[in-house]
């Protein structure tokens, strides 16, 4: 039974597929989106989230960090990331909520025992477990496992990929999955290169294999100004989308390909500073709700069945 790094298992989520889901975010991702929302998710390692607004200055991650990875200089505290092995100590004894582990082995008993809990709100409300991150194409024998022990139980599946991991990842999860959901951020190489650190070919691929197969599919866009959307590179994405319900349907296959639209924001610009990592999307503002709607308008005239999420 394989085991690998969980960041976060969200309960009563109704964002990550259809009903009440489970969402289990894996550690990993080799993509490095400047806006992203879920920073804690990019390293495939523990980290250490330190939050200065909750400290308290009351030195007991001092008193027992072996490598001083704590200091406490007139009452102000410093922690130094490079010396920090991560194996927790300090997280155990601070009582204000200022140190978090980011990320955590486990096994996928582990994960199927905090999943099942909610079997009875999938059930009833059409949901199931879903798999984001991070990448669940990079935990691929851990994903499929989980995947997999869900079936068995009879809870419905999801996978939230980004699209950048190998195509034979994505295909060894299709038996076991049940709806896939496929951001598709810029479809010119270079911009999708200069905002995620790696051009598109890949992902433009796995989608085209995606929509090859029998497989529910909800493409989504997380709208970021000045990065997707400009009308000509928006409606590039939605021509991409256009071409694979197109060939879709010439193969007779009627499983819905869907689109949704996701407003960028900057809810998660403090984990990145927890993190020790630079957010550079921080001059950005949300895309107005006319913007989003124009957007919405480009997609709906062009014959997608998309919403804003
Ligand atoms: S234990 Fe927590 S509250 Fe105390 S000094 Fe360390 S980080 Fe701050
Ligand atoms: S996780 Fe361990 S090494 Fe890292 S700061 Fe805390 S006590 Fe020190």
């Amino acid at each position: 039974m394989s085991r690998d790094l969980v960041f976060h298992i969200q309960r009563f989520s109704i964002h990550d597929g259809p009903g009440i889901r489970t969402t289990v975010f894996l550690k990993g991702c080799a993509m490095e989106c400047f806006w992203c929302h879920n920073p804690e998710g990019r390293h495939p390692y523990q980290e250490l989230q330190y939050f200065a607004t909750r400290c308290i200055a009351c030195g007991e991650c001092v008193r027992v960090c072996p490598t001083h990875a704590h200091v406490l200089t007139d009452g102000v505290h410093t922690f130094l990331r490079d010396l920090c092995t991560t194996h927790g100590a300090c997280v155990d004894v601070c009582c204000s909520g200022a140190l978090e582990m980011n990320g955590r082995i486990m096994s996928v008993d582990e994960v199927m025992f905090e999943v099942l809990q909610d079997k009875p709100f999938y059930e009833n409300s059409g949901g199931g477990v879903t798999l984001s991150g991070g990448e669940p194409g990079l935990n691929v024998r851990f994903s499929r496992e989980i995947l997999q022990r869900c079936k068995d139980a009879g809870v419905a599946t999801a996978v939230e990929t980004c699209g950048y991991c190998s195509k034979e990842a994505l295909n060894s999860l299709l038996p076991v999955t049940d709806l896939f959901m496929m951001d598709l951020k810029l479809i010119t190489p270079e911009r999708h290169d200069a905002a995620t650190g790696n051009t598109n070919e890949r992902i433009l691929d796995n989608a085209r294999m995606l929509a090859s197969t029998g497989k529910p599919l909800i493409f989504r866009t997380p709208v970021v100004p000045t990065v997707n959307d400009a009308v000509e590179e928006f409606s590039g994405i939605v021509a991409f989308i256009r071409e694979l319900i197109a060939l879709r349907s010439v193969a007779g296959n009627t499983a819905p390909i869907t689109y949704e639209l996701l407003a960028f924001h900057k809810l998660g610009s403090d984990k990145y500073v927890s993190l020790g990592m630079d957010y550079r999307a921080s001059h950005l503002e949300p895309p107005t709700k006319e913007q989003m709607h124009s957007l919405l308008t480009i997609a709906r005239t062009a014959g997608v069945d998309a919403r804003i999420r």
